[in-house]
């Protein structure tokens, strides 16, 4: 019998609570019933996005909140630094170049992180540039990067910054008003376990001066449509109301457990692979690794799409592999979400496992045993 688990960075494990509240009739949205449950939904997503600004909900996966980011806030002609480093940070610059805005590219070794510095000196000799955008945690490489000393930056500045969260939110530390991120993004399938289909944009009032003056074609995902609804507590549209329902599951989980002790967790776990994965002999592929999500380099002659392939088929543990060029590279494993130890020891005691198949020389079990020292001690 082969039991599935997933444990990769996206999507996540959706908790039992978050399904059965799912399992019920269809309920229609133009209804006090519905109303309630998306004021809800928006008063617990700015508890998590820790914003007092709009966030708008829209049915789409996370990629329709960056489009409806670059399509709200730019006018074709418009300037906006892209940070790259990722193929998550590189969708930016791809959005944009559709829309015919003029990207202003910072490059980013994949693996490694952008220097605020670098960013302050090209708004200094650009000043035209209206918007920076940002990936929080890169998923494609497991690199964190420091928004908040790149928001202090914008912040001083008539420039937006937008942050791309989608693997970060509800896994790691994030303060959009107190740090002053005009735009987060995210979605509903990583850190807030619950399936794919929800995505979400904050908007800060300085940020909203640029949706007021966009010229970029726009009609599903126009904030301005969005936030008339909003104030009434409604969507413009049909939301996906089963999709809002077990998110307001999830995020009521989240509260109860508290934010502060999500974010904890997550670094526990990660910490826990973090070990295992040194004493296995494999190195860390990101300078400055996420919580959420741990990328591992491989060792010569282990082809990571066929360990990834190995560890699903053989023991339906669902792991990431790498992304473009570091396909067959590095394998990814998520930790976000509705996630605890024993989810991290089995993903670590499958990779062993497949490891050793593949050949590689190890002492059996000593990835696990890290794990749960490293577990133990922060207990
Ligand atoms: C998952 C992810 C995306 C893409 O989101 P979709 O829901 O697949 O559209 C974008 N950015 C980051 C950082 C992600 O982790």
């Amino acid at each position: 019998m082969k039991k599935n688990r997933i444990l990769t960075p996206g999507p996540t494990p959706v908790p039992q609570e978050v399904l059965l509240s799912m399992a019920k009739p269809t309920i229609h949205h133009r209804t006090a019933q519905f109303r309630k449950i998306f004021k809800e939904v928006n008063d617990n997503l700015k508890y998590v996005f820790k914003t007092q600004n709009d966030i708008f909900t829209l049915s789409s996966s996370g990629t329709g909140a960056m489009e409806a980011a670059v399509v709200n806030l730019l006018s074709p002609g418009d300037t906006a630094i892209c940070v790259g480093g990722g193929k998550f940070a590189e969708r930016w610059s791809e959005i944009c170049k559709t829309y015919s805005i003029k990207t202003i590219a910072i490059d980013v070794e994949w693996g490694n992180v952008v220097s605020p510095t670098e960013i302050e000196k090209t708004l200094d000799e650009n000043k035209q540039i209206k918007v920076v955008f940002t990936t929080l945690s890169e998923t494609s490489t497991g690199v964190l990067t420091d928004i908040k000393k790149i928001a202090q930056i914008t912040g001083k500045r008539d420039v937006v910054i937008v942050t791309d969260a989608i693997s970060a939110l509800g896994g790691e530390e994030l303060e959009t008003d107190a740090w002053g991120v005009d735009v987060v993004v995210s979605g509903s399938q990583k850190g807030l376990m619950s399936p794919p289909g929800l995505a979400f944009c904050s908007v800060s009032p300085k940020a909203w001066k640029l949706v007021a003056v966009s010229k970029s074609p726009r009609y599903y995902f126009d904030f301005r449509i969005a936030k008339k609804a909003l104030d009434k507590g409604d969507t413009a549209f049909t939301p996906a109301i089963t999709l809002c329902i077990g998110l307001n599951t999830a995020l009521k989980m989240i509260k109860e457990e508290t934010l502060e002790n999500v974010i904890q967790r997550q670094g526990r776990l990660a910490a826990a692979l973090r070990r295992a994965m040194q004493a296995l002999g494999l190195e860390l592929f990101a300078s400055i690794p996420a919580n959420v999500v741990t990328s591992v380099c491989l060792p010569k002659g282990i082809d990571g799409d066929v360990l990834v392939a190995m560890m699903q088929n053989v023991y339906g543990v669902t792991i990431a592999g790498g992304q473009a060029h570091l396909k067959g590279k590095i394998i990814r494993i998520g930790s976000m979400g509705h996630m605890n130890e024993f989810d991290i020891i089995t993903g670590i005691s499958a990779l062993e496992l497949v490891l050793c198949k593949m050949g590689y020389k190890f002492e059996h079990g000593v990835g696990v045993g890290a794990a749960q020292k490293e577990l133990l001690k922060s207990e």
